[in-house]
Order: C-alpha cells, then sequence, then structure tokens
C-alpha cells in the first residue's frame, strides 16, 4: 500500500513498495477541499509522480494533519508534572471518538501515583502501560501494541516523550528535549508531520502535537461523551429514563455505577465536566 509519510509545500513523499517517491497531488483534490495529509493511502498516477486518488480514510486529524491514525499513546508522568485526571480522559475520549485506541502510558513511575491512574482506568479497557527507562520495562508492551499499526505520540514537555521516542527509535535520532521549547505556542510549527517505520508499524512524529490539548483532536457533542467512556457502555438502557445524560437524574445506572465503585470517581467527574463544557459551547464552536 502506497502511503504519504510527510507533505511539505505542496509536496508529497510517498512510500510505495520501490521506496518513497516525490509527487504532486491533483487540483481535483483542492477544488474538493481536500488536503492529502500524512498516512493517507493513496493511488499513484502510472508515472508514480502524481497522487491520483486518496482512498477512503478510517479518521483525518487538523491539528495535527494526520489520517488513519490507529493508536495515540497518551504519555503522562506521576511525578512533576503531575497528570491531570481531566486532560487524560479528555484525550482518551477525543481518540475513542475518532476511533483510534488510546494507550495511557506512565512514565517516571512513582508507584502510589502510578496505582492510582491505574485505578482509575482499571474499568475502562483503556490499556495502561507503566514504563522504567531504567530497566526498559513496558517498552516490549509499547512495541508489541505498535506493531502493525499507525501509532502517534503526544504528552506533555518533561514527561519523556522524546526519551520514549528514542528509545523505540534510536535511529530517529530526536534531541531529547528539543520539542516544546523550541515550537512558541500558537504559532505555526516549522516542522512538519513525518511518519517512521519502526518495530514492524509506523510511528508518526507530530512535532506541532507536543502539548496535551484535547481541544485540537476534536470536539464531542454532549450527546456522543457518554459513548467515549467505554466502562458506562454496560450500563445503557438500565437507566430510569430513556435519554438519560447520566448526571443528576433520578434511577441513573451509571451513577449508582459510580457509587458502588464500578466506574471511576475521576472518570466520572470528568465526563461532567466535559459534558459541561459541551453543552456550554457556542453553536459555531461545535
Ligand atoms: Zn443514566
Amino acid at each position: 500500500m502506497n502511503y504519504i509519510v510527510k507533505g511539505i509545500g505542496g509536496f508529497y513523499y510517498v512510500r510505495t513498495p520501490e521506496g518513497v517517491v516525490e509527487c504532486k497531488a491533483r487540483g481535483i483534490f483542492r477544488k474538493r477541499g481536500i488536503t492529502p495529509v500524512a498516512g493517507d493511502n493513496v493511488a499513484l498516477s502510472p508515472d508514480g509522480t502524481m497522487i491520483d486518488e486518496i482512498l477512503p480514510r478510517k479518521n483525518v486529524f487538523i491539528r495535527p494533519p494526520i489520517a488513519n491514525l490507529d493508536v495515540l499513546f497518551i504519555v503522562a508522568s506521576t511525578t512533576q508534572p503531575v497528570p491531570s485526571t481531566l486532560v487524560l480522559d479528555q484525550l482518551t475520549a477525543a481518540a475513542i471518538y475518532k476511533d483510534v485506541q488510546p494507550v495511557l502510558v506512565v512514565t517516571k513511575a512513582d508507584l502510589a501515583a502510578a496505582d492510582q491512574l491505574a485505578q482509575a482506568y482499571a474499568g475502562s479497557g483503556i490499556p495502561l502501560v507503566q514504563l522504567h527507562y531504567d530497566t526498559g520495562e513496558g517498552l516490549d508492551e509499547i512495541r508489541a501494541m505498535i506493531e502493525g499499526k499507525l501509532c502517534a505520540f503526544c504528552g506533555n514537555s518533561g514527561v519523556g516523550k522524546s526519551t520514549l521516542l528514542n528509545a523505540l527509535a534510536p535511529e530517529l535520532k530526536r534531541e531529547t528535549g528539543q520539542i516544546s521549547q523550541k515550537l512558541g505556542r500558537g504559532r505555526h510549527t516549522t516542522r512538519e508531520v513525518e511518519i517512521f517505520e519502526v518495530s514492524g508499524g509506523r510511528l508518526a512524529d507530530t512535532p506541532g502535537f507536543a502539548s496535551l490539548e484535547a481541544q485540537k483532536l476534536c470536539r464531542i457533542p454532549k450527546e456522543d461523551l457518554q459513548h467515549t467512556f467505554p466502562e458506562f457502555g454496560p450500563y445503557f438502557g438500565q437507566c430510569r429514563f430513556t435519554g438519560c445524560s447520566h448526571r443528576s437524574e433520578t434511577g441513573c445506572a451509571v451513577r449508582q455505577a459510580v457509587e458502588e465503585g464500578k466506574i471511576g470517581k475521576t472518570r466520572y467527574a470528568s465526563y461532567l465536566a466535559m459534558y459541561e463544557e459541551a453543552s456550554a459551547r457556542k453553536e459555531w464552536e461545535r
């Protein structure tokens, strides 16, 4: 399968069975308002210089510009900086909403804090990997998840995201800590998304996506939020009222599951906060 490795200044670098070739895109895409992005599976013209067709996408993100993402590794540190469970829940929800498998990677694993996170996500079905750089524990688990998939990493600076990328793909030779220091917030990033083949899968290096900003990934309508918390699933249809928003309604099975400790308290708190946020959103922001 041919796919776009990187797009820069109107040129696209497409990996083909014969190697990477430089292409341009047909004008028809611009007319249709479609921008080819890294991760797009494409068909080339017979001479191999034009992108003739973009194959149907599983998903597409604007920031960072990438298509067909399978796995999003959300890298969080249990010590400085301490993760906000709300931010982590916003990111896992955004991933699930876009049909991407979220995986939490906990670095600098302080035992107590890591246990707390592990507990919060225990019933969620969202995998959580504890990573120990000194022993390399957790790396193989991550490598296994990369195999055959297109993956991206996100995490605030200081959580060890570049250390992790270096450990997984030493050939990329990223400078540790270079990421978000150089790229001022809100400014145009100077580097493009680029995809590398690593551990039998593909890793997207997404320089503009250093910080944990779920809002950039997508906005989830409030009615759809419940479906981005997998542990709510078993209780759907058991609430007293159809169309229950699982907030303050009496006879809500989701809330009862929270009270019985079957759903994590921080997870439910995030759901409520995200519901409020989505309700307050203006029409044009949706
Ligand atoms: Zn309910």
